[in-house]
């Protein structure tokens, strides 16, 4: 090792919620953990609706108290519109055991408070400061080179690296990680909006996922500081010939959208709206010799059902555990322990994502006669609780939503999808 090296047990790359649930969780095994952060938080990121299995995540880790004190807009549930069709799921009506509530949050003050959080418990964060080069040993430690705002360069002896660099996909890129996603290339064109015109009381608050048209949906996610995030989710296809500047764009879609015309109609938009393609991404390895990666660093489905920061804290939590136990001198399987129980989670996620885009979703979502068992299981995957596998529409997912999306085909008229 170099005389100018700075040694720590776990280095996390990344200070989201990836990063930050499995720092917390190193440090609560009494191991020495190190989080470099490449930006200056507070920074923004998309993905702003919670899922209730987020809130156990947070319970564990001491993080919660961190947040409550923020006075986030609650989310209860979830609302699904296609013009006059509407679907409520109530996550107070679920088939597993769980948290019935979470948050709709801006995610940089989210982030931030996560990772001041952490600074709190006494755990450095290095922000501003990048992961740039990685060369791991024989004996399964690294050399990390850190580099930090004024390009001085820092390596780092690590007995174990945790990268939970997001889309920014420090070691994927680093060691030729990256595998294209299975699903069609989608885009979105996003933005926050003044929401003076919000419905009164709860109905106002609701997220809402709107089909705008059969291969198009939008998310319309207000949060308690009076503004609202819209975004246009679709086929790049939807989005040619609408104007080139990105507000007049937003404008003008808005504005094709009964739901959404007046209550938008020349609002200003708080944050500039930003246009994003192709973004659903997985790995060839979650994890290797020394290194396991986390969160969007592993892979990201699809935004229609808001797993992201699920996903991210799931995996954060059960391989900065796994790391702490091999750290410690026992046998971990990764394969089994970490992978598998992802991947449990991932496709199960992956199933619904195919069946909201092939539309046996919205047959479900929108037919009066599935029966509140059914209506209640759904609800569970929609709370984040997909490793719940006594839940039939977790165990046989696909097949599940597949054949009885295809029994009410048979039993009553097909959705009509608006033009
Ligand atoms: P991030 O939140 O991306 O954090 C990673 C951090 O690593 C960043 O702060 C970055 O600066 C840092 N970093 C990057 N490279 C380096 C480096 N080399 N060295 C050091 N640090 C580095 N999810 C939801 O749960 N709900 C939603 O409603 C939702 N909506 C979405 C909408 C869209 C259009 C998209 C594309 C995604 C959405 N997501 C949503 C997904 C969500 O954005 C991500 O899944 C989530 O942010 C992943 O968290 P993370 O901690 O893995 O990564």
């Amino acid at each position: 090792m170099p005389l100018n090296s700075e040694k720590t047990d776990v280095l996390v790359v990344g200070a989201g919620p990836a990063g930050c649930i499995a720092a917390a969780i190193v440090h609560k095994n009494g191991l020495k953990v190190r989080v470099v952060e490449k930006l200056k938080f507070p920074r923004f990121v998309i993905g702003e609706s919670l899922l209730p299995r987020v809130m156990d995540h947070l319970e564990e880790t001491g993080l919660l108290e961190e947040i409550e004190s923020a006075g986030f807009q609650k989310k209860f549930g979830a609302k699904f519109v296609m013009g006059d069709y509407v679907c409520d799921f109530n996550f107070a009506d679920q088939f597993s055991k769980g948290w019935t509530w979470t948050w709709q949050v801006p995610r940089a003050q989210f982030d931030h408070l996560l990772a001041s959080g952490l600074v709190k418990k006494g755990i450095s964060v290095e922000f501003e400061t990048s992961l740039t080069s990685i060369h791991i040993n024989e004996d399964e430690s690294s050399m990390v080179t850190v580099e930090n705002a004024q390009g001085e360069k820092t390596t780092i002896h690590a007995r174990y690296v945790i990268d939970a660099s997001g889309y920014g996909r420090a070691l994927p890129n680093l060691l030729g990680l990256n595998k294209e996603s299975s699903f069609d290339p989608r885009k979105t064109h996003f933005t926050h909006f003044r929401d003076p015109n919000r419905p009164e009381g709860v109905e106002g608050n609701r997220i809402t996922a709107v089909v705008h048209k059969q291969n198009v949906w939008i998310w319309v996610i207000p949060f308690s500081n009076g503004n609202t995030s819209v975004g246009f989710v679709g086929d790049p296809s939807f989005f040619v010939g609408f104007p080139e500047d990105a507000e007049a764009r937003m404008h003008a879609i808005v504005a094709t959208n009964p739901f959404l015309k007046e209550r938008f109609k020349d609002q200003e938009m708080v944050l500039s709206p930003r246009t994003i393609e192709g973004y659903a991404i997985s790995s060839t390895k979650f994890f290797d010799k020394g290194y396991v990666t986390v969160g969007n660093a592993t892979e990201f489905l699809d935004p229609i059902f808001s797993s992201g920061v699920t996903f991210a804290m799931e995996s954060g939590s059960t391989a900065a555990k796994l790391v702490c136990r091999k750290l410690k001198g026992e046998t971990v399987d990764f394969q089994t322990e970490y992978v598998d129980h992802m991947m449990q989670g991932i496709n199960t996620f992956r199933s619904y994502v195919a069946a909201w885009y092939n539309g046996d979703l919205h047959q479900i979502f929108f037919s009066e006669n599935k029966t509140e068992e059914i209506k209640k299981q759904i609800c569970s995957v929609l709370a984040g609780y997909v490793w719940d596998l006594s839940n039939p529409f977790v165990r046989k997912n696909g097949q599940a939503i597949k054949s009885l999306a295809g029994v009410l085909r048979l039993n009553e008229p097909a959705i009509v999808y608006p033009n």
